[in-house]
């Protein structure tokens, strides 16, 4: 453990020297959004948002389902909803996920990952190794 530690510090140390200057902010990517008729709405970019964030697309879209209530299809690119959702509803459900799911509370970058320890799932943090569970 005492290794792993010295590892981390390590990596936190560069990563600090070699990112210092640009200080950089995590942007949250956009959904864009098309509302087709009574009952449905289309997220036209659902895939590559899940790429930006690094998230799986299944986990995105039970999140977004189980948030607005109605069942959702991921269709190749596309998240399609059934039910007509505002884009700024959608969006600020984005802002939430990535809040609580990607971004790392202690260091603020999004480079993070889930991972499962004994049954808890946790955020793990590849900037600083900060963990946390998450819901
Ligand atoms: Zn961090």
């Amino acid at each position: 453990m005492e290794n792993y530690d010295k590892m981390l510090e390590n990596i936190y140390s560069k990563l600090q020297s070699s990112k210092s200057t640009s200080g950089e902010r995590f942007e949250i990517p956009q959904f864009e959004v098309l509302i087709e008729g009574k009952n449905k709405t289309i997220i036209k970019n659902f895939r590559k948002v899940c790429d930006t964030i690094r998230r799986d697309p299944v986990m995105l879209s039970k999140n977004i389902s189980k948030e607005v209530g109605a069942p959702v299809d991921i269709d190749n690119e596309r998240l399609i909803i059934h039910r007509k959702v505002f884009p700024i509803v959608l969006q600020k459900k984005l802002d939430f996920f990535v809040n609580e799911f990607v971004i790392c509370k202690q260091c603020g970058k999004p480079d993070t990952n889930i991972a499962t320890v004994e049954r808890t799932k946790m955020l793990v943090c590849e900037s600083c190794g900060a963990r946390r569970p998450v819901r």
